[in-house]
Order: C-alpha cells, then structure tokens, then sequence
C-alpha cells in the first residue's frame, strides 16, 4: 500500500510518480470540476466498481503512510492525541484525524476533497469500522458498508459469495449510482475487470523474480512501490497495464543483467541472505530500516504485505466474465480476512520456494490486524521449515515506536542465526 519513490528512479518509477500527481491534482479539482470522490481502504477496495462510475477513489491508508514520510505524522498524530483518541488507537487512523484538523492537505501539497460517500469493505480489521464512523461524523455524509466475512476455514463457500453479492448490488451498487447519478453498466465494469487482469499478471511476474538467485528486486521494501499503482487508484485502469507491463520489462533486464535490487543507495552489493518478511513496513524510518537490512546484504524475496491488498500468486485474477463474483472473490481472499492457518501456510510455502534461508516478523505496534498470533506463527513456520524466525518490533507511522539501536541488534543476531545454522551449529 504505497507509493514509496525510492532515490535511483528507474522509467516505471518517473511513471508512476506521474500517475499519482495527476490523481492527486484530479481529487484536489473536484470541487471545481464535480468530480464525486468516495474514501474507501486499500484491503478489499471495490476500485474497478468506482471507476465505472466514474468515482475518484481516496484511500485515507495510503494518505497516512504519506504523511509519515513526508516527516508530517508525528504531528498528526499528537494532534488526535490531544484530540481525545488514545495512544493505543491505529496510528493511521490518528494521522489521518491529525490531518484532517490540519486542512486535509495530502501528500503532493494539495487539498483533499471531501468524501462523497465513505465505501467501507469490511476485510477483517473493525479498525476500518471505527476510523470511518469518526468521518462520518466530521463529514455528514453517507456511508456504505460492504460486510466481508472472514475466512475462518481457510476456503470460500458459495455461500460467502452469495452474502457478498446480494451486498453488492442491493447496498453497495445503488449507493453508487446515487451519488454519481448515473446507472450501473456491467460492460464498462467488465472492461475494467480485464485490465486488472492483464496488471495482476505482471505484478506476480515480478514479485516471484526474486525465486532467481541474485533476487532482481527486493520483494518488500521495492515490493511495496510495486504494489502502489494496483493496490491504490489504478487497478482497472490502462495507465495500470502499462506501468506493470513497463515494470516487468525492466526486472526482466535486470534478471539478464544477474543484477541484485535497486536500493535507496543505488545497486545492492552481493546478496548474502535471502529472508521472508511477515507484517508491515515502518514508514516513519523506511530508508534506515532498508539499510539495515542491504547493510547486511540481506535481500526480502518474498512477504506478506505485499498481499495486503490482494492476494494474486495463488491464481486469483479478476474475472470479467463474472464481475461481481470475482469483487466477492477479490475482497475475500485479501490477506486481512485470511485466518492464522492459511498465513503460516503462505509463509512456510514463500520459505520454500523462494529458497530463503530463514523468515522475519515485523511485529507492528498499530496493527492488530497483522500483529494478533504473529508469536505462534512464529513457532509454527519455524518447525515446519526448520530454518531460523526472527522478531523485531516498531510500528507503521509512529515515531514513537522505532528504536533504530534496538532493531539493528536483533537484525545483526538473526543473520548470525543464520550463518551459524549454515555452518552446522546452533537451532532455528
Ligand atoms: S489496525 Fe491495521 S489493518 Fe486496521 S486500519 Fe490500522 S493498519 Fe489498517
């Protein structure tokens, strides 16, 4: 969920950099031009649906991540803390109530509009309930909640489908329609859906290059610019299509080249481990928290966030030809609404077959969505692969809660974890 522009810009990047200026600069016309904006969340967005209604999406996630690194959540966030909102709330939601209060000015310098509607997928975190329940207070505006159950037992039923469909065209499609005036059409929706396809096929592309060794990208701190476009504004859209499409002529140069990942830094010395990360990024210090890890020579080449807004490596794609199913399928399969079960599965199984020699949990202070179970998953992956977990602990826009001493120490521990495990000694 990003739109991190790492310093070496390669053309994909200058590209997507372009895209996202020209959404922000469309949102900040709205109120000129009439363009209706509807606030929605990254894990189970209905983008395809808004886009066929000609809705611009805001994703107030992606606006907190923004302001912390552009170095303005801190105060943001002390601001909703004076506010009344509790240390313990999500750092996201208090950002974006900071933000908010301070005039809604987003990331590029320009106002946000006001929401139209807020569209609630409901994926797994009652987080998103609360957040959205505070704006409709500010906004007095409509809100449409699409309830997405849980996976629980690890698989969907056409039962869950079905509650999910009735949702979408008796609550959610209408309340579109209201706001946009402007009826429902399956066909320009299905359009949409067959672009998304033709992205998610090159996003799985390029995260399951880092199956090479040397990893042409790192799977989560370069995977989490690579998901910007398709988790954010974009899927459905043409300018998607090409900016995957460009992404994965670059990677594959890259792979010809047996070139390691691009880093802040510019090109990644030799790459010495391989490691799957659980959880979320830290934003607050993204850059030092990258560094750490390539100061190490240890490359990401696989993690779960990257699934946050979609989980497509197992075989999920849009399906035209069955548009409200394949929403229903989409906001079902999100990472958020996957039970613990199914996340070991996912690691164990990116531990094998991206051939890493160990895994690590980022064990996020705001999330309780991420962070519930992750010292049994911890336990479980780490039996079942028999090669070393590690646990480190910050958070994803607070500051507060990164000790750069702290992280460094038990990143510097796991890697020699693992060269012991290498030469024969120690336990996993
Ligand atoms: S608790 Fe986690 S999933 Fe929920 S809003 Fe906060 S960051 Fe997002």
């Amino acid at each position: 969920m990003s739109a991190v522009v790492p310093v070496q810009k390669d053309a994909s990047q200058r590209r997507q950099k372009a895209m996202l200026a020209r959404h922000f600069t469309r949102l900040a016309e709205a109120p000129e031009t009439g363009d209706k904006c509807v606030y929605t969340f990254v894990p189970g967005n209905l983008t395809e649906l808004l886009l066929s209604f000609d809705l611009l999406p805001v994703l107030p996630e992606i606006n907190a991540l923004q302001s912390s690194l552009h170095g303005r959540a801190r105060e943001y966030i002390g601001l909703a803390e004076k506010l009344g909102h509790s240390e313990d709330v999500c750092a996201y939601v208090k950002s974006d109530i900071g933000m908010m209060k301070s005039g809604n000015v987003g990331p590029t310098g320009q106002r946000l509009p006001n929401p139209d509607l807020l569209l609630l997928s409901y994926t797994g975190c009652f987080t998103f309930l609360k957040w959205f329940e505070l704006l409709r207070e500010e906004y007095d505006c409509p809100i449409a909640m699409l309830h997405v159950p849980y996976q629980g037992e690890g698989r969907i039923t056409e039962a869950m489908r079905d509650y999910v469909v009735t949702q979408l065209r008796h609550k959610v499609i209408p309340a579109l329609e209201r706001i946009s005036g402007r009826p429902y059409d399956e066909a320009r929706l299905q359009a949409c859906l067959a672009l998304s396809a033709r992205a998610e096929d090159d996003l799985v592309w390029v995260l399951e290059s880092a199956k090479h060794v040397p990893s042409p990208i790192d799977a989560y701190f370069g995977g989490v610019y690579y998901i910007g476009p398709i988790f954010t504004a974009f899927r459905g859209t043409r300018e998607a299509v090409d900016y995957y499409h460009e992404l994965r002529e670059e990677v594959a140069e890259r792979i010809g080249l047996g070139l390691g990942p691009v880093t802040p830094d510019g090109e990644m010395d030799a790459e010495r481990y391989r490691v799957v990360l659980e959880g979320p990024p830290n934003w607050s210090n993204f850059r030092q928290f990258w560094r750490m890890f390539t100061d190490e020579g240890a490359v990401v080449v696989a993690s779960t966030y990257t699934k946050v807004g979609g989980v497509y490596d197992t075989g999920f794609r849009h399906d035209p030809s069955r548009p409200l199913e394949t929403l229903a399928d989409y906001c079902m399969g999100c990472y958020t609404n996957l039970g613990l079960p199914s996340r070991i599965a996912m690691l164990e199984r990116y531990v094998r077959d991206y051939r890493a020699d160990g895994f690590l949990i980022n064990s996020v202070k705001s999330c309780n969505s991420f962070a519930a179970g992750q010292l049994h998953i911890l336990r479980e992956v780490e039996q079942r692969v028999g090669r070393p977990g590690g646990f480190i602990e910050s958070d994803l826009i607070d500051p507060r809660y990164f000790s750069a001493s702290n992280i460094k120490n038990r990143l510097e521990s796991y890697f020699q974890m693992i060269e012991q495990k290498r030469h024969g000694g120690g336990t996993a």
